[in-house]
């Protein structure tokens, strides 16, 4: 209780040790990021091998390769096979200092290492500055971590594991269970209202076009947000992404001048909205109810 003391009393130290350690946790999501997607299509391919062939098949002794998890094994170059080494291996200043090549082969190492560093650690800090020494800054950490991943992960690959959706929407109801942002009953509501409520779009549209327009991940993700920010920010949320959704989506459309929309992740801007509804969410909610009252 010493360190909560000595961060309550000095918040710039308070936000330099957040900041740091944020640096590394933008590492670990890099990490997960890249690998979260391969072990999903590593467990995906055993499972058809099992219902198909019938045999067993075990992970470390899997021809198609050798154990692989978030830890298993150590980051290495994917062009040359270097290990990277710890040296190698800070966040931002590693990537500075190699002139952002592999030092064994010089192959680029992409920019969005580095990037997601920074990003993370910054929005952490500011998370660690409006909420302060509390509880609530230790869960909304978490929370907007797992939200970069997801996000991340779904612009890459279209995906939105249910390892990631399905367990933030739990804890989201865990952390409000005594009501650490919102009331339990507002808690609930929002994980089963975000569920249904684009599940229904989603039909709707279907019927009407006979396309999907989204994916079973992006009624998750609204789940957990609502989970997390109560059913309140739920509006927002949904108007907010498909706003963004849109305006990019065209954008995006017109500079790599496409004829044949091309299908976009939905889960970055559902998990962005989400995120600002969650942390301004007394304003936004304030700001709905003078608009239904008064107007
Ligand atoms: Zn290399």
């Amino acid at each position: 209780m010493e360190m909560v003391t000595l961060f309550r009393e000095n918040s710039a130290f308070f936000l330099t040790v957040v900041g740091f350690f944020s640096l590394l946790v933008g590492s670990f999501l890099n990490a997960a990021i890249y690998r979260i997607p391969i072990m999903l299509q590593r467990e995906w391919r055993e499972e058809c091998e099992e219902l198909i062939g019938g045999e067993e098949v075990d992970e470390i002794e899997h021809p198609s390769g050798k154990k692989f998890n978030l830890f298993i094994p150590r980051s290495q170059c994917p062009t040359c096979g270097h290990m990277i080494t710890a040296l190698e291996n800070i966040p931002v200043i590693s990537y500075l200092f190699l002139g952002g090549k592999c030092s064994s082969c010089k192959t680029k190492i992409s920019i969005q290492y580095p990037i997601i560093e920074l990003f993370t650690a910054l929005l952490s800090v500011f998370i660690a500055w409006k909420l302060g020494v509390t509880w609530q800054t230790l869960a909304a950490l978490f929370f907007t971590w797992t939200l970069i991943t997801l996000s991340l992960i779904d612009a890459k690959t279209m995906l939105l594991p249910d390892n990631l959706t399905l367990p933030l929407m739990w804890i989201g109801i865990a952390v409000n269970y005594q009501g650490l942002f919102v009331d339990l009953q507002s808690s609930v509501l929002g994980a089963m209202i975000g569920y249904m409520s684009l599940w229904s779009l989603f039909h709707v549209f279907k019927l009407i076009t006979g396309k999907d327009g989204m994916g079973y991940g992006d009624f998750k993700i609204l789940a957990a947000i609502g989970a997390w920010g109560g059913w309140q920010i739920l509006p927002f949320t949904i108007f907010a992404a498909s706003l963004l959704g849109a305006v990019i989506g065209i954008l995006w459309m017109i500079i790599q001048k496409q004829k044949e929309s091309q299908p976009i992740p939905f889960g970055p801007w559902l998990a962005l909205a989400g995120f600002i509804g969650f942390l301004w969410r007394t304003e936004i909610t304030q700001a709905m109810a003078n608009y239904f009252m008064l107007g």
